[in-house]
């Protein structure tokens, strides 16, 4: 150092150096900023390290929404008196000894960071008694000041107190939401954990009222009904597949359940709730054709991976993680889960409608000052109206007074006998009796679904039959048009469609797939030329392809009108039978109400 120094003039000029190492609390403060952002992760971290300590029991208190305490007690294996202040030193960890354990880490925690960072930014009180041990003992942390360790009455287990997050870095403190926010936070990571770890009893108060509690004996299903409601609960399929040292369990919810946002899609990876963009793509690919555009899928998935299979250490809330073979995973879970969503129970529950028309029935009565005898009148067709069915799911707080899981007990929708009485009405729905109940199919929608499914298999078996016109049809279009026509006839071909180019601003249609027996041949090469020049790429993409078969299909089925004999209405519904999910058209909107026997009790008010 000296050397260095005499030998330079302009070190020797600086008094002190710019550069210096933080202190150990400056570090903390600077990690906690990673890994405690808010009350909910500090919830989150101290319920991670009671389950890692085996606890199966754990009871969480909030006050202010965590802000000015969060205190988590467990019955897990507790720490010795002596590892009481060595849990606070950063980087300290029970559970990692070398670099080459990350490659198959099974606790939740492993950086030996949160602790420290918790202790660092907030007064910290911690109290526990080893299992099988007598004594307790009890250490403060004071924004990173410990006090001496001393002994103390403690049950098994360990308590830790976390108060007044923050009261030593304002600028953080500032950046809090309202108590309320807060708590919907602290609630939200409660519930993941809870739902994450069957097998294990929480329960959460805020500043005494209880908040959420499930018992260590509720099977996943059951945690969801607290967390979320029965009507849920009821409707969901489970999932449970296997391969290898890979397995996939839990739970998939009907469509008409989905969400504007993804706060419903739950996936638990050996215990850890996480987000995955992998695992998101992988839902949204599995309720491709059964969602509208723009809706969130609802499922809670178990995933257990030889934890060699993925990497945990990508992030320091370890909210991400990496696997190592995707692209075989990826397959897997999307055919098994695929397979679940089209057993759920697709179609708008009749119960919906008529509590939607009830509420209804309600307001215009509270508007309009009607005679008293009146009063008691609550649903009428009439006031169903407009009402589309595809609407009804989208709307969040209907619950349906009785679905029909809730009145079969499973899952699955029911079927209709084979000699089930079927009619037509208004030459636009079908009407068919079920055992406890009836349905109505939209005619056309479920039209669609079939002649789409047919022509996808076509496509894909490469064996597109092409129906020559007697006569061709010649259709005024663009120049643009022409041009498209003209560039992309072989992927046309492939759609089985023949156009040539007649004339500047016209072609000729020779040929249409043999399935769109019914199309309209102009409106259908109109459609698809628009969407290639929208798409502004050749129709060989397969999202593109199936829009062009959703177009094909739609120009080609039984439009509302179509007068239909009871054989064609029982060939139909036979079709449909047949198909992997007939329960929604090709965009995803139902092609069925069902009204159950309870909904009609409900209606005629027998109950
Ligand atoms: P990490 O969980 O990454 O190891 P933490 O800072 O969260 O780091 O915890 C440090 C250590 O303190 C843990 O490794 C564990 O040995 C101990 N510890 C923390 N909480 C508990 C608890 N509730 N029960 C038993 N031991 C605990
Ligand atoms: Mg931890």
């Amino acid at each position: 150092m000296a050397q260095i120094e005499s030998g330079c003039a302009v070190l020797s000029q600086e008094s002190r150096p710019r550069i210096a190492v933080l202190p150990e609390l400056v570090k903390n403060q600077i990690a906690a900023g990673e890994v405690i952002e808010r009350p909910a992760s500090a919830v989150k971290e101290l319920i991670e390290n009671a389950l890692d300590a085996d606890a199966r029991h754990i009871v969480i208190d909030l006050a202010e929404g965590g802000v000015s305490l969060v205190r988590v007690v467990d019955d897990g294996i507790g720490l010795q008196a002596a590892e009481l202040e060595l849990a606070f030193a950063s980087h300290a960890t029970s559970k990692l000894r070398e670099v080459s354990d990350l490659d198959h880490i099974a606790t939740l925690g492993f950086r030996g960071e949160a602790l420290a960072s918790i202790g660092s930014v907030a007064r910290v009180r911690l109290l526990s008694r080893p299992r099988g041990s007598e004594l307790g003992a009890e250490i403060n942390n004071e924004g990173g000041r410990l006090t001496a360790l001393r002994e103390a009455g403690a049950r098994e287990g360990t308590t830790i107190e976390v108060r007044d997050l923050f009261f030593n870095t304002p600028a953080r403190r500032r950046f809090l939401k309202t108590p309320a926010t807060e708590l919907g936070r602290c609630l939200d990571v409660i519930q993941r954990l809870a739902l994450a770890n069957v097998g294990v009893g929480f329960v959460a108060t805020h500043e005494g009222r209880r908040l959420f509690d499930v018992e260590a004996s509720m099977d996943l299903r059951e945690r969801v009904r607290r967390a979320f409601g029965a009507e849920l609960a009821q409707a969901l399929a489970p999932v449970d597949a296997r391969d290898g040292s890979l397995s996939l369990t839990g739970f998939v919810a009907p469509p008409r359940l989905s969400r504007h946002d993804s706060g419903r899609q739950m996936w638990f990876l050996n215990g850890r709730p996480l987000r995955d963009k992998v695992l998101t793509r992988v839902l949204k690919d599995s309720y491709r054709g059964f969602l509208i555009e723009g809706r969130q899928p609802v499922a809670f998935l178990a995933l257990s991976i030889d934890p060699a299979q993925v990497d945990v250490n990508v992030h320091p809330a370890k909210a991400e993680v990496r696997f190592r073979d995707e692209r075989r995973m990826f397959g897997f879970l999307v055919h098994h889960l695929r397979q679940a969503v089209s057993t759920t129970d697709m179609s708008t529950p009749g119960g919906a409608l008529l509590e939607r028309a009830e509420r209804r029935g309600d307001e215009a009565l509270a508007r309009t000052l009607v005679p008293a005898g009146t009063a008691t009148l609550r649903w009428s067709t009439a006031q169903t109206g407009t009402d589309t069915a595809a609407e009804v799911p989208l709307v969040r707080d209907v619950i349906p007074l009785r679905s029909p899981a809730a009145r079969h007990g499973a899952t699955e929708p029911p079927v209709a006998p084979a000699d089930a009485p079927v009619m037509q009405i208004a030459r636009t729905f079908i009407v068919r009796a079920l055992e406890d109940g009836f349905e109505i199919l939209d005619q056309h929608a479920l039209h669609e679904r079939i002649t789409f499914e047919g022509l996808k298999r076509d496509l894909e078996s490469r064996h597109m039959e092409t129906q020559r016109l007697l006569v061709p049809e010649v259709v005024d279009v663009s120049r643009v048009h022409v041009g498209l026509c003209v560039e992309h006839r072989q992927a046309l071909e492939r759609l089985g469609i023949l156009v040539e180019p007649f004339g500047a601003t016209s072609v000729a249609i020779h040929g249409l797939p043999a399935r769109v027996k019914r199309a309209d041949p102009a409106g259908l090469v109109r459609d698809v030329l628009e969407l290639i020049e929208e798409r502004g790429v050749a129709p060989t993409s397969e999202k593109v392809l199936e829009e062009v078969l959703h177009r094909a299909a739609c120009r080609a089925s039984v439009m509302a009108g179509d007068a239909l004999t009871e054989d064609e209405m029982r060939a139909l519904l036979a079709q449909g039978a047949g198909l992997e999910s007939d329960q929604t058209c090709v965009h995803a909107r139902p092609t069925r109400v069902r009204f159950t026997l309870a909904d009609l009790e409900k209606a005629f008010h027998r109950r």
